[in-house]
């Protein structure tokens, strides 16, 4: 498929722009993340969103252009990175059902016998970035050139205070990883792992960089400059995934609301896909208790209601 090409405009900038004069009057924004020390300082009244069209025009509201922690939206790249690599082979090794538990619970692992239910909690991110690391012996390194790629920034870069304060407070996710391992289910050395995992979720981008980087989705499976990384049922399959399971045990009431598939991260930061059409990135660093940003999932309510653009 060609990538569609449109005369550059900026048609939602003025739904963008409602949005962001919404979104500054709700009080009650959620808290950042402080699990990871490093996140916790972030203001909570941050908000930036930005539309990327199909044919790589971007704009936004707010602060589009600040970087922030990615975290678990790289589980979508990393996905589709390895999924381009192995095909079907890595669905016998995590599932693609949602959890209906936390992003980093631990508990129905030994009912499942080390099989994490999707690639997007962290069990399952964890699995993905193993295979990856199998495949390229760099996985972030991958995430990083592939997202730099995609958004035209060559800047990106990984956090290292970021990662090193993950690393610090990292005994849940190295625990799901040693269990892991003890079903066979993880390659490569845990250290080895956590230190690419880390290094992966600390990535920091804008909503700008985002939106663009989450373009092959929108392209079913075509990259920036015309090349393809998917195959348009894998496109599919990603965006399904992202519909039922990218936002934790929210899945669900994120599906009833906003009506695309989307990824969060605990750095307050969502993508979201309209396939066929445009992606969008938002980002405010106020959390529920899900760990979904409270002001983003409202933003992208509003930009679905206001503009009918849904996959429904
Ligand atoms: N790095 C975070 C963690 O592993 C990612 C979680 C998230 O963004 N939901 O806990």
């Amino acid at each position: 498929m060609a990538i569609m090409t449109t005369t550059s405009s900026h048609t939602f900038l003025p739904v963008l722009e409602r949005i962001a004069e919404e979104i500054g009057h709700t009080p009650g924004r959620g808290r950042p993340a402080d699990y990871i020390p490093a996140l916790a300082a972030r203001d909570p009244r941050s908000f930036g969103m930005a539309v990327a069209e199909l044919d790589g025009t971007v704009y936004g509201v707010g602060e589009w252009r600040e970087p922030f922690s990615t975290q678990s939206i790289t589980k979508v790249f990393t996905l589709a990175l390895d999924l381009a690599r192995e095909g079907d082979e890595l669905w016998e090794h995590v599932g693609r059902e949602p959890s209906g538990n936390p992003f980093n619970s631990l508990v129905q692992l030994e009912y499942e016998n080390g099989i994490p239910r999707n690639p997007f909690i962290n069990a399952g991110a964890l699995v993905v970035t193993d295979r990856l690391q199998t495949r390229t012996e760099d996985a972030a390194g991958q995430l990083l050139d592939f997202l730099r790629a995609e958004s035209g920034n060559p800047a990106l870069d990984f956090d290292h205070e970021v990662a090193a304060s993950e690393t610090a407070f990292g005994d849940r996710n190295a625990a799901l990883a040693h269990f892991m391992a003890s079903y066979g289910n993880i390659d490569n050395d845990v250290t080895v792992l956590l230190d690419q995992y880390f290094r992966q979720c600390s990535v920091a981008a804008s909503c700008a960089d985002l939106a663009l980087a989450t373009g092959f989705l929108a392209r079913h499976g075509i990259r920036a400059d015309g090349t393809r990384l998917l195959t348009r049922s894998q496109a599919k399959q990603v965006n399904a995934v992202m519909l039922t399971c990218g936002t934790y045990d929210a899945a669900g009431d994120f599906a009833y609301r906003v009506g695309l598939p989307g990824k969060s991260g605990v750095g307050g930061g969502i993508i979201a896909v309209v396939p066929g059409r445009c992606t969008l990135c938002v980002w405010s660093p106020g959390l529920d208790e899900r760990g979904n940003s409270v002001a983003g999932v409202a933003a992208l309510d509003r930009f679905t209601t206001l503009t009918g653009l849904s996959v429904f």
